[in-house]
C-alpha cells in the first residue's frame, strides 16, 4: 500500500514513513493533479478535503476523519489500511521518502556529534539527501506515540 497525503496531511505523512510507508506529501493546491500523481503511482490519496471525490474509477481517495496525526495514524490501522510492523519502523528517510541504508559507524565520525557517535552502534542513511539517522535521530514525542500505540494494538491481540 503506498500513499499519497495532500497538503493538509503533513504529519500523518512523516508518521506514515516512520512506520515504513511509501508516502508522498502533495503540497500543491492542484486537485486535478493530486489526482493524477495517485493514478501515476497507484497511490491511495489522503486528503481531509470533503470536495475531493473520485473522477475515474482507478482513483482511490481515502477521506480521514481525525484531526490529529496519531488518531488519523489509528483510523488507517482501524480501516486496514495500515499495519504496525516492527520490521519497517524507521526504514524511511522522514524527509525524503527514501528507503534508508544501513552504513558502517567510521564513515558517520565527522558527520554526527562525538557522543551520538560512541553511543550508538547502528547508523543509516538516505541515499537521496544524504540525512543521517540513528536509533533516537527521530522525533521524540513521534516516537513515543508510536510505541504507545504498539502497546495498545498488542494489548488488543491479547485481550
Ligand atoms: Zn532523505
Amino acid at each position: 500500500m503506498k500513499f499519497l497525503a495532500d497538503r493538509m496531511l503533513g504529519k500523518l505523512a512523516k508518521g506514515l514513513r516512520m512506520l515504513g510507508y511509501d508516502t508522498i506529501y502533495y503540497r500543491g493546491e492542484d486537485a486535478y493533479q493530486l489526482l493524477q500523481l495517485g493514478r501515476q503511482e497507484g497511490r491511495v490519496i489522503l486528503t481531509r478535503n470533503t470536495k475531493l471525490v473520485p473522477k475515474r474509477s482507478e482513483d482511490h481517495i481515502l477521506r480521514v476523519m481525525e484531526d490529529k496525526p496519531l488518531l488519523q495514524l489509528k483510523e488507517l490501522i482501524q480501516k486496514g489500511y495500515i499495519s504496525l510492523d516492527k520490521e519497517n519502523l524507521f526504514s524511511r528517510c522522514l524527509l525524503c521518502n527514501t528507503l534508508l541504508i544501513e552504513i558502517p559507524r567510521e564513515d558517520v565520525e565527522g558527520k554526527v556529534p562525538d557522543f551520538i557517535l560512541y553511543q550508538q552502534e547502528e547508523f543509516f542513511q538516505c541515499p537521496q539527501c544524504r540525512r543521517i539517522y540513528w536509533q533516537g535521530s527521530h522525533p521524540e514525542n513521534m516516537k513515543r506515540r508510536i510505541d504507545e500505540l504498539l502497546l495498545a494494538e498488542s494489548r488488543e491481540h491479547r485481550a
